[in-house]
């Protein structure tokens, strides 16, 4: 990648060694089950968040939908966070596929639900009233920064989901960087849930999937779901073992990026006109202040002439995120800031 681009982590090349174990997949019809690649990673991907059962899907937003279509039926009620990814950006698919009704929550600037609030959103048994069904929560929550939820809050929201016998799904989309921020293991910072959603395709530099984790049953409705989708993808091994080396290895080295994160914010703050906003696991995030010498639009289309990508967060004229990732090393950090500096000086 010749590009700098600190847009997002999802636009990561997948490694030489990924290449090399794509061309080399052993494969088999998945919809079949019979991809020896396919199940290996998602018995592997199980195993390491102490579920019984995993299942390869598409994307991140056909994991969460498929969570919800096999959690929730038609008519009943979901409690999320009203800046969660799953209502802000994925085409309010649980209703317009499942029928399913949102009760959204606010999300705390430390990305997690009040326990009191889901406790009152939670329905009575009443005809007036749809059932609530499932609880979910985000880690990391990226809208409000990438902040990472700690295991015990997800244990205590579990605990509270249990005892009104509902369950529990995490987008854990960036579940990875929310272990590595606590240091715990995988299975560790999910105690507790029934489901949960994680992509490849973002810090782990996969080029295409996900997984969705939870019991066996749960798993194989799931997988009736996965195909009623269009997501049943045959010889899917060739991407499964890019996915295979995401959680085996890259996993293990994201705390780099939290690292060049943190580098990367605290370099900005040398630079004229910008404001850091926050910085959490990846992701920074700042602002480009009106007394900067150039607008958002003009900064990033100047940052481009450096062959460095930013661009204005989606629905903010003046907020920027940047997002470090495998190909962002310490050498090119050090560009961005100097190009920054250029620009801005
Ligand atoms: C990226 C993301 C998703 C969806 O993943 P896609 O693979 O883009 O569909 C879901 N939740 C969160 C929090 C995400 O960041």
């Amino acid at each position: 990648m010749d590009v700098i681009d600190l847009r997002s982590d999802t636009v990561t090349h997948p490694t030489p060694e990924m290449r090399h174990a794509m061309a080399t997949a052993v494969v088999g019809d998945d919809v079949y089950g019979e991809d020896p690649t396919v199940n290996r990673l998602e018995a592997e991907a199980a195993e390491m968040f102490g579920m019984e059962a995993g299942l390869f899907v598409t994307s991140g937003t056909q994991g969460n939908l498929i969570a919800l279509l096999t959690h929730a039926p038609r008519g009943s009620e979901v409690i999320v966070g009203d800046k969660a990814h799953i209502v802000l950006y994925e085409q309010a698919g649980m209703s317009a596929l499942g029928g399913i009704m949102p009760r959204t929550l606010p999300v705390q600037e430390d990305g997690t639900l009040l326990l009191n609030d889901i406790e009152k959103a939670i329905r009575g048994d009443n005809e007036h009233f749809p059932r609530t069904k499932l609880v979910t929560i985000e880690n990391t929550q990226g809208t409000v920064g990438g902040v990472p939820l700690s295991p015990e809050y997800t244990r205590q929201v579990a605990d509270l989901t249990h005892k009104h016998n509902l369950k529990l799904h995490i987008d854990g989309a960036r579940i990875f960087n929310a272990a590595t921020a606590y240091n715990v293991s995988p299975a560790e910072i999910i105690a507790g849930a029934d489901s949960m959603t994680f992509c490849l395709s973002k810090g782990l530099g996969a080029p295409v999937g996900s997984i969705l984790v939870g019991t066996k049953e749960f798993i194989k409705e799931a997988h009736r779901a996965r195909k009623v989708l269009g997501g049943g993808m045959r010889q899917a091994g060739i991407l499964a073992s890019a996915g295979l080396i995401a959680i085996q290895k890259m996993s293990q080295r994201l705390h780099e990026d939290h690292a060049n994160a943190a580098y990367f914010s605290e370099k900005l703050k040398d630079v004229p006109g910008v404001k850091v906003m926050s910085q959490h696991t990846s992701f920074v995030f700042f602002w480009l202040e009106e007394s900067a010498k150039l607008s958002p639009s003009e900064f990033s289309a100047r940052m481009s002439e450096h062959n460095i990508l930013l661009s204005p967060y989606p629905g903010y004229e003046h907020k920027f995120r940047a997002v470090l990732h495998y190909w962002i090393t310490r050498e090119r950090i050090d560009a961005v800031v100097e190009a920054m500096k250029t620009v801005l000086g």
